[in-house]
């Protein structure tokens, strides 16, 4: 029997690699998307004539309950977020109420339209926050510093108490960064490798960055989703922290991929304090060896590859788009 999948936030990074890849596993998946006035379906453009995208948003509770009517699915990725940390500052109700509580509407969704459908949440490292031990596993305290890390956390533990309180096969994935050529422009990784294909190409001079002494375990999206579906895949549902294990600096992430180019970071780098956080997670280094142990899951890409991979995937499509294409 061909299995159904439903993914919300199939427009966005995580979204485009999950989608491919289920449909690789031979499922019929469908995608939550939300109204706008533009489309926002690039990522997912190769896709659209083998995925059923369906209107709904995380905001309305009862476009939730009968999207999940409709398609019936046996297993639900919630992917959805206001994702991007600075902007939880200047919206933080608008984080709390997709974040946080869209994750208590899917549950209930699911709870009411069919307990035995299987549900990811994609939690945040951001949650450990300013880090009470390193490296940070499934039992590490949270201490989040930032409106949407509170919300993640909300949402990790509400995900974690529908599993206890209606036996729902709910799982939390605590994700560690996770990049790839399909990541925002406004996260540091893609920020940074499409400013250097700019500047290399011409058609930039300098980019501005804010602290470039944090540290962050960042890993390639292609391999986490894996792992996510892997989630679903065991007996019973659980929690599994998804990294690298490997801890970089923002300095050696912009050093290699202005190396990657030829080019000395130090000329084109220049810092803006506006870009500082009210609060900062300094550091943060993920142990994922129960996801080793119970789900077979290992990283496939390294740091330097996978920055080597980001900066030319953003050199050809730069150069694409300096020749007048899309
Ligand atoms: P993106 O920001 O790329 O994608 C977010 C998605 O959520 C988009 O499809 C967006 O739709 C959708 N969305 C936002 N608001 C709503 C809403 N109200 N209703 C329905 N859909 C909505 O995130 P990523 O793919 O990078 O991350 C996927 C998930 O994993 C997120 O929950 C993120 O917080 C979490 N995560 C990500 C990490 C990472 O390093 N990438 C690390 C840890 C956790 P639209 O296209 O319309 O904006
Ligand atoms: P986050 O870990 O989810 O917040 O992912 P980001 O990629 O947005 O940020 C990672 C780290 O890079 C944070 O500690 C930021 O403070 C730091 N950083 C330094 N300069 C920048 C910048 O210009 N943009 C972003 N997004 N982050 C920056």
């Amino acid at each position: 029997m061909t299995k159904r999948a439903l993914i919300t936030g199939i427009t966005g990074q995580d979204g485009a690699y999950l989608a491919a890849f289920l449909l690789e596993m031979g499922y019929e998946v469908h995608g939550m998307v939300r109204r706008s006035s533009t489309e926002s379906s690039e990522r997912i453009e190769h896709l659209t004539d083998r995925i059923h995208l369906h209107q709904s948003d995380l905001l309305d509770q009862s476009s939730i309950v009968g999207l999940l009517k409709d398609v019936r699915p046996q297993e639900v990725y919630n992917l959805a977020a206001q994702s991007f940390v600075p902007t939880s500052w200047l919206q933080p109700l608008l984080t709390s109420e997709v974040t946080a509580l869209g994750v208590t509407r899917i549950l209930e969704a699911i709870r009411l339209v069919d307990p035995a459908i299987r549900f990811f949440q994609a939690s945040s490292s951001e949650m450990f926050g300013r880090v009470r031990e390193e490296p940070q596993n499934e039992n590490t305290p949270f201490w989040p510093r930032s409106p949407y890390a509170v919300a993640k956390a909300y949402g990790h533990f509400i995900t974690v108490n529908y599993r206890e309180s209606y036996g729902l096969f709910a799982c939390s994935g605590i994700m560690f960064n996770h990049e790839s050529p399909l990541r925002g422009k406004e996260f540091v990784s893609r920020k940074v490798t499409d400013a250097v294909a700019r500047i290399k190409l011409g058609a930039a001079d300098r980019v501005r960055l804010g602290t470039l002494d944090v540290e962050r375990d960042w890993g390639f999206a292609g391999d986490f989703v894996r792992a996510m579906w892997l989630m679903l895949q065991q007996k019973e549902p659980d929690d599994f922290v998804v990294a690298t294990g490997q801890k970089h600096s923002v300095r050696e992430l912009v050093a290699l991929a202005f190396a990657r180019v030829g080019l000395e970071s130090a000329r084109y780098v220049e810092i803006d304090k506006a870009l500082y956080r009210p609060a900062e997670v300094n550091r943060l280094c993920g142990d994922f060896s129960k996801a080793r142990r119970v789900l077979g899951w290992e990283p496939t890409v390294g740091f330097e590859d996978l920055i080597a991979m980001m900066v030319d995937a953003d050199l050809e499509r730069v150069k694409r788009e300096l020749a007048g294409g899309c």
